[in-house]
């Protein structure tokens, strides 16, 4: 209902020119827009987690969208560099995507080209060397596959209660079961594996041609240098997607992932973005001594000279925004009329 009225009265300001007067106004000239990309399904992804998916044909009708408001999509780096020399172009935007999953490299990497716009990939880098599917998102892809079963069959897999997939708590039970027994036991990334395997056979799922899917996988090592090379700008993710709260091993995290970009791309990134848009005081600190120069979270917002540069905000793009809303967040209409900015302040992916 909300949804509704709210889209009722972004359509009435913009047919009243509103749209239009802030897109051009000094205000939105001062400002920076960074666009907030997840996955761009390989199958039916968007239909599993609508807030991380959407379908490719509606990400290249959002590129379309872009050059129809003559917005000028920068490379993060520069866009932030003009915004303190107030020098920022008309309508400005910065494209960015989470992880480096290898739905980019499929989905959105073509179209990025095709469009000519620069994009930022913050790549995570741990399942880059380790080429498998993330475990605990492939738990909760899978158990969806099977959504309206009730299973029996636990013991195998070490549960304490009988799989209800009918419901999104029940799956959720069973995914955090799994996790927590992946962490008691201590497993590798190949025993994680393994253990995916094992539920995909109790689901009666063909785990080989899943993973041949490459779907909730991130881009190999191949495939990140290839983009790399080809202009993508490839920034910074954590290796493990993971914030530590413990300083040493956070730095670990930042060190490990930067060295991994280095030997992949041969440059040196400095530009960071929270994973799950967690974000913690101690944080910012941290990320300076590691030579940081940015941090962006998923909170909502456009940037502004005043904006502390370890917490941008930006605009998370899914499947559930409507194109008027888009528009009206490329206008700057949208950061003005927004209710809520903050993002929620825990795992929408859990770490790995
Ligand atoms: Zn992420």
């Amino acid at each position: 209902m909300l949804r509704k009225i709210k889209r009722a009265a972004l359509g009435l300001l913009r047919s009243a020119g509103a749209f239009e007067r802030v897109a051009n106004s000094k205000w939105r000239r001062e400002r920076l827009l960074i666009l907030c990309y997840h996955g761009i399904s390989l199958d039916d992804e968007h239909e599993w987690r609508p807030p991380l998916y959407m379908q490719a044909d509606l990400l290249e009708r959002r590129l379309e969208t872009l050059r129809a408001m003559r917005c000028s999509v920068l490379p993060l780096g520069e866009a932030l560099t003009r915004l303190r020399h107030r020098d920022l172009p008309p309508r400005s935007v910065a494209i960015t995507f989470d992880d480096g999953a290898y739905d980019f490299y499929k989905q959105a990497y073509p179209l990025v080209k095709k469009h000519g716009v620069p994009v930022t990939v913050y790549q995570s880098t741990y399942y880059t060397d380790h080429e498998m599917p993330i475990f605990n998102l492939t738990c909760s892809y899978l158990l969806w596959k099977r959504r309206g079963e009730q299973l029996d069959s636990t013991l195998d897999l070490g549960l304490s209660e009988p799989m209800d997939l009918r419901t999104e708590m029940g799956r959720h039970r069973v995914v955090r079961g799994l996790v927590e027994l992946s962490e008691r036991e201590n497993l590798t990334g190949l025993q994680k594996n393994e253990l995916g395997r094992r539920l995909a056979v109790i689901l009666g799922i063909d785990y080989s041609a899943f993973v041949a899917t490459r779907i909730l996988q991130l881009m190999n090592a191949r495939e990140v240098a290839e983009v790399g090379k080809n202009g993508v700008d490839v920034q910074l993710h954590s290796h493990r997607h993971r914030t530590p709260e413990d300083e040493v091993l956070f730095r670990r995290e930042i060190s490990e992932n930067r060295e991994r970009i280095r030997a992949l791309t041969g440059t040196e990134a400095r530009h960071f973005c929270y994973p799950s848009g967690v974000h913690r005081p101690e944080f910012l600190g941290w990320l300076e001594k590691e030579h940081v120069v940015s941090a962006t979270t998923c909170d909502a917002g456009l940037v502004d000279r005043d904006n502390n540069p370890f917490l941008l905000p930006r605009f998370v793009d899914t499947s559930g925004r409507s194109q008027i809303e888009f528009e009206s967040w490329l206008s700057g209409v949208g950061c003005m009329v927004a209710v809520r900015k903050a993002a929620p302040q825990r795992y929408i992916v859990p770490e790995d």
